[in-house]
């Protein structure tokens, strides 16, 4: 966890935004080619999975990586924002309601999203940061067993 944070000062990106409207801004310039998301493209590209779009407008919470043909979505979520079931992270200490109900928002948003492309037919699938640093390979290996080139 404090391994994180401190990765996220590294990143001057501020780990706890301290008003709404920093919050807001924050949302709208959604991360895209984070580290974890330039890792899985590299392990993709490694795989011969090319041909993917990238956050493409129009699918419901544009998906970070999406192999349109097959219909198959890739989110790569931030640990922190999107409170990673494996990480649980903690709660800032100051104003923990704002944020408990913040990430609440968060969490609903992407199972909204979720729900809304798998009506659409596309399969979804959640990377999440801790797993892309793990074993980006095996996450590699997972989005290629849902493309039907699990081989
Ligand atoms: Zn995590």
């Amino acid at each position: 966890m404090s391994q994180r944070q401190a990765t996220y000062l590294r990143d001057g990106r501020a780990p706890l935004p301290k008003h709404e409207v920093t919050s807001r801004v924050m949302q709208a310039n959604r991360g895209k080619d984070t580290a974890p998301e330039l890792a899985l493209r590299k392990a993709l590209r490694a795989r011969g999975l090319t041909g993917y779009r990238l956050q493409p407008k129009g699918l419901p919470g544009r998906p970070d990586v999406t192999f349109v043909l097959s219909r198959v979505a890739i989110f790569v979520h931030g640990c922190y924002w999107h409170r990673c079931p494996h990480c649980r992270l903690p709660l800032p200490k100051t104003h923990s309601a704002f944020w408990r109900d913040k990430f609440e928002q968060n969490k609903e948003r992407d199972r909204r999203d979720r729900q809304l492309l798998e009506k659409a037919g596309w399969r979804v699938l959640t990377l999440w940061e801790c797993e892309l640093d793990d074993d980006v390979g095996l996450a590699a290996e997972r989005v290629a067993a849902l493309l039907g080139n699990g081989g």
